[in-house]
């Protein structure tokens, strides 16, 4: 089969590898009819997330068709139409019973490597380096399904891949971030970071009851789509000060919460931009926590700051002094995908929402190396790729 994979800094290739086959008997394979590409595999391609190897196959956000199954898969049967979660869960163990899939005990087989990193391992991920289990990705034709009773949503309607494939990642990343603002009615939420998370965040904050929604980023048409698709106010922090302008917008108090949907690779201002950039090139701290640094600022005393952006080591300078004196609440982590999967299929069926609004772009997957490359540079206006295997 094709799949994308990933040989280095910036360099990904469409090539020939051994179609997946079923390893374990809870596995399907699904054969691949739209995937994506995410702000979570810009971190890869810009490789600054360590244990990639050369050849992995990218993607974790795709749907298709079920084209085979083994034999202790009870719920999925072969021509069933799916979208798959990118967090890989076992369904069954501590995590997995209190919902919080993302942190599933059992699917990481290299959990001893997050352990070493992270005190303790999150979830197995597809295609998102060795470090969350190495599993191919699905920026390919076909992919293998571990726990496919789990993850996978089926489609019984017959609403169109564009309308439904963002379940797989982003639709339930803004919604979650959303929901860790602790949104009370009205509310004032700012988020950092127009991309396809930060816009599906917003249209989150409003559906749980949001008063004001505020959005910051610096590309023009990405903060026109939070003004025209997300009904926010926008901040562009190229040109005004981002923490004078909340002042002056939420008269001197700030937002109710922040949320920084913007993560290691924030562009910074300034000579606090200068020293981060440095650093990382350096590998003397592995992230630019720019916007989470000002979410902590900004936010009101007593306020939540919720982090869906994607950080993976270790950050400088993060204001602790002001996280504690406000009184503050951190909210963050890999999605719990399969906790939402059902009720946001559901809103998207009432017509509630219409996750398409952020596609610009559909490409061949022949095609995935130049959508890497216009989506990292935000090239002709690109906001979401969408790939066809
Ligand atoms: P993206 O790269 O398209 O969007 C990031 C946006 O932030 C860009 O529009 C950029 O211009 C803007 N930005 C950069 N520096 C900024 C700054 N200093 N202030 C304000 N805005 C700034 O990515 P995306 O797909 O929207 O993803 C956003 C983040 O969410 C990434 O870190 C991604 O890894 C993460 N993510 C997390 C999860 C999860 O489970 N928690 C899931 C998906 C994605
Ligand atoms: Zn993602
Ligand atoms: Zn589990």
């Amino acid at each position: 089969m094709k799949a994308t994979c990933w040989h280095g800094k910036a360099d990904v290739r469409v090539e020939n590898v051994p179609d997946p086959k079923i390893l374990n008997s809870r596995d399907c394979i699904v054969r691949i009819t739209s995937t994506a590409i995410c702000g979570s595999d810009l971190h890869l391609y810009d490789a600054y997330v360590p244990t990639m190897i050369s050849g992995d196959i990218l993607g974790h956000e795709f749907m298709g068709e079920v084209v085979e199954v083994g034999r202790d898969v009870k719920r999925l049967k072969v021509g069933d139409r799916v979208v798959v979660p990118f967090t890989i869960s076992c369904g069954r163990c501590y995590f997995c019973e209190r919902e919080e899939y993302s942190l599933c005990e059992n699917t990481n087989p290299n959990a001893g490597m997050a352990e070493t990193m992270f005190g303790h391992s999150p979830c197995g991920i597809y295609g998102y380096s060795h470090l969350t289990g190495g599993y191919a990705g699905g920026q390919a034709e076909y992919a293998r399904v571990p726990f496919a009773d789990i993850g996978p949503i089926k489609i019984e309607s017959d609403l169109p891949d564009d309308k439904v494939l963002f379940l797989s990642d982003i639709f339930p990343t803004g919604w979650m971030a959303a929901e860790n603002c602790n949104i009370q009615p009205g509310d004032t939420v700012a988020i950092w970071g127009c991309g396809p998370v930060g816009l599906f965040a917003m249209k989150s904050a409003w559906m749980l009851g949001a008063g004001r929604v505020i959005a910051i980023d610096r590309v023009p048409e990405r903060l026109r789509k939070a003004r025209e698709d997300c009904n926010a106010e926008t901040i562009d922090y190229s040109q005004t000060s981002v923490l004078m302008a909340l002042k002056e917008m939420t008269g001197g108090r700030g937002p109710d919460s922040c949320m920084d949907a913007v993560g290691m690779e924030a562009h910074g201002h300034g000579l606090v931009g200068i020293y981060d950039k440095l650093k990382q090139t350096m590998r003397l701290e592995t992230e630019r926590p720019i916007a989470l640094r000002e979410a902590i600022i900004a936010c009101r005393n007593g306020g939540t700051v919720s982090v869906p952006g994607v950080y993976g080591g270790l950050a400088d300078k993060i204001p602790v002094g002001a996280f504690m004196n406000k009184g503050l609440t951190f909210r963050t982590g890999q999605t719990h995908m399969q906790r939402y999967l059902r009720p946001l299929l559901e809103r998207v069926q009432k017509g509630e929402i219409d996750p398409s609004f952020v596609i610009t772009h559909h490409l061949p997957l022949d095609d995935a190396p130049r959508g890497y490359k216009m989506f990292r540079d935000k090239q002709d206006e690109c906001i979401k790729v969408v790939l066809k295997p």
